[in-house]
């Protein structure tokens, strides 16, 4: 077998890569390193993310720089910040024992005047996201002349993010004479057009199957109504004991919904999404990747960086516009030989997309059902009487106080015991499931979402309806810690409150707008008044101009139980 020392690689990285604990080399990095160090070619390398992509070029890359000279040697460009801090940091910790190397992360989102100091003192390795690097460029603050080697990291997503531009742009100052490097997961028009632009003959290196989901990932799905998503969301994850999971969703706002009603119900799960600072980015991904934090709920863009390699469970709270972030999203998991699902919530006319997925990605999802509260409780208990029976008693004082704590015992049976615990432990959570609704959607229902998604009529069922939505304006926003989940609550604390259709909920900084169903205006209004949130008395009056008007739709946000204002 191959070890990373008959793949050529010197003492230095050896005690670099032993000290991170890569013991044996993967794939790509068996089948690439060796290609890098010997020949002098460019290469266009297909493989999925999670291969150990970053030590296949990168070990050889610092092997191949001089670090007698401070010349920019080489320029790695990734789609992401968070990829390019994650690409620069394992290059850091590869080259630990080479003395004299000098890599450079160049993003945007951090200081620029930290970025050009970094760059002044020299650095044989760049890595750059293109956006940033091309900003410096153009301000005569780096040099790229003497590049020999160019390595575009997911290249793909480079191109869907629209980095086209940018990329011509740095690759006029790099020289001719260099080796251009390209990995994909995909091999797109796209890659073939830039593989035609920016390489001369290049090789083709594909590792495991092209366009295929991760082999050790099965795909799951359920069906639900879109009112039922949340509910079946916590399932999901309840039905899951001990599971570490990214939640994927569409937008910023969605990520930052899901992530504020799980923390609120109890779950321990943070948002990750293009609206955080950079310092707030970091620091969720470092919990998340420490563990402290269990559930990661996050959009595309802002995961894609992340480095983590033992995900249980991706979710899909929506599916993705772009089929090929599915492959994304759950390429997450199932890395480094271990197993993983990726799970999609969907509505029943979404089933079309599913069948999409599975000709692309060529595995089949399995339809799963949405377990019942008493599955959930089952599967709980279990899993905890499993950990008890698994773990060790190491603790002196264990024993120093078990004489005592078995006499007050003493009068419990065994079986008493092991009830009186379990209840302890679960009360909340059976009380939750008492009575849990089935919230798989009943073969009726699914016969008629077919029926309504061949005849062309989804969302439609309220258009003939009678009752429209009035648009209110509320004084306060954002900065008062106002959630759409608060605007919710309040109207549902209203008498009949439940029977209050809500629409469109915009949350500004300072204000708000909210539609809701407009034959119960006097109540809507009625329930705000004399509220008041973080200390500010709110008020609301109906939006001025004419209003936005129109029909609910199918499955429109509605009720929920969550948080109130405070009445004054
Ligand atoms: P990458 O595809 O470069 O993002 O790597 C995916 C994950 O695999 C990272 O967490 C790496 O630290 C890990 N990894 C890469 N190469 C090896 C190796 N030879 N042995 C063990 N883990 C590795």
């Amino acid at each position: 077998m191959n070890t990373f020392v008959t793949l050529g690689i010197n003492d230095d990285l050896l005690k670099g890569i032993a000290a991170i604990g890569f013991e044996q080399p993967t794939p790509i990095q068996e089948e690439v390193i060796p290609l890098i160090l010997d020949q002098q070619a460019d290469m266009i390398c297909l493989a999925q993310t999670g291969t150990g992509k970053t030590a296949a070029f990168g070990l050889p890359l610092i092997q191949l720089t001089e670090e007698a000279t401070r010349q920019t040697q080489a320029l790695v460009l990734c789609p992401t910040r968070e990829l390019c801090v994650q690409v620069s940091r394992d290059l850091t910790a590869f080259a630990r024992y080479v003395k004299g190397l000098n890599i450079a992360a160049i993003y945007g989102g951090a200081s620029m005047e930290q970025q050009i100091r970094m760059l002044r003192r020299g650095t044989q390795i760049i890595v750059a996201t293109p956006g940033r690097l091309n900003d410096l460029i153009n301000r005569g603050q780096v040099d790229i002349s003497q590049v020999r080697y160019a390595i575009f990291d997911e290249a793909d997503e480079m191109l869907n993010m629209g980095f086209q531009e940018e990329l011509n742009a740095i690759l006029a100052q790099t020289p001719a004479e260099k080796n251009t490097l390209l990995f994909s997961a995909t091999m797109s028009r796209e890659i073939k057009n830039i593989a035609g632009k920016y390489m001369s003959e290049p090789m083709e290196v594909t590792i495991g199957k092209l366009n295929a989901g991760a082999e050790h990932v099965e795909h799951e799905y359920y069906l639900v109504q879109a009112r039922n998503r949340y509910p079946a969301l916590k399932r999901i994850v309840d039905n899951a004991p001990g599971n570490y999971s990214i939640i994927f969703c569409r937008t910023r706002q969605e990520t930052q919904e899901v992530a504020d009603k799980l923390s609120q119900d109890g779950y321990n799960a943070e948002a990750l999404h293009g609206d955080l600072s950079q310092a707030q980015r970091d620091q969720v991904m470092q919990k998340f990747r420490r563990k402290s934090l269990q559930i990661l709920v996050a959009t595309d863009v802002a995961a894609r960086g992340l480095d983590v390699n033992d995900l249980s469970h991706v979710i899909n709270y929506n599916l993705p516009d772009d089929i090929a972030n599915y492959t994304h999203r759950s390429g997450r998991t199932g890395r480094a030989g271990r197993k993983g699902t990726s799970v999609a919530i969907i509505q029943a006319r979404e089933q079309f997309r599913i069948r999409q997925i599975e000709k692309k990605i060529k595995k089949k999802f399995s339809r799963k059902q949405i377990p019942s509260g008493l599955d959930i409780c089952k599967k709980q208990l279990f899993n905890l009487a499993e950990s008890l029976t698994t773990t060790e008693v190491d603790c002196e004082q264990v024993d120093q106080l078990y004489p005592e704590i078995a006499a007050m015992l003493a009068e419990v049976s065994r079986e008493e015991l092991i009830k009186k615990l379990l209840s302890r432990e679960f009360k909340q959570f059976f009380n939750y499931y008492r009575n849990a609704p089935d919230l798989n959607i009943k073969e009726g229902e699914l016969k008629r979402a077919s029926h309504q998604e061949r005849s062309g009529k989804n969302e439609q069922r309220f258009a003939g309806g009678k009752h429209q939505f009035t648009r209110f304006h509320l004084n306060v926003g954002r900065k008062d810690g106002l959630l759409p989940q608060g605007l919710i609550g309040t109207i549902n604390g209203a008498p009949g409150g439940g029977r209050i259709k809500v629409g469109k909920i915009d949350i500004m900084q300072t204000s708000a707008f909210l539609e809701a169903d407009s034959r119960y205006i006097p109540q809507i209004m009625n329930a705000f008044r004399h509220t008041t949130i973080n200390g500010k008395t709110v008020s609301i009056t109906i939006a001025r101009g004419k209003p936005p008007i129109r029909h609910p739709k199918q499955g429109e946000l509605r009720r929920s139980k969550r948080r109130k204002f405070k009445h004054a």
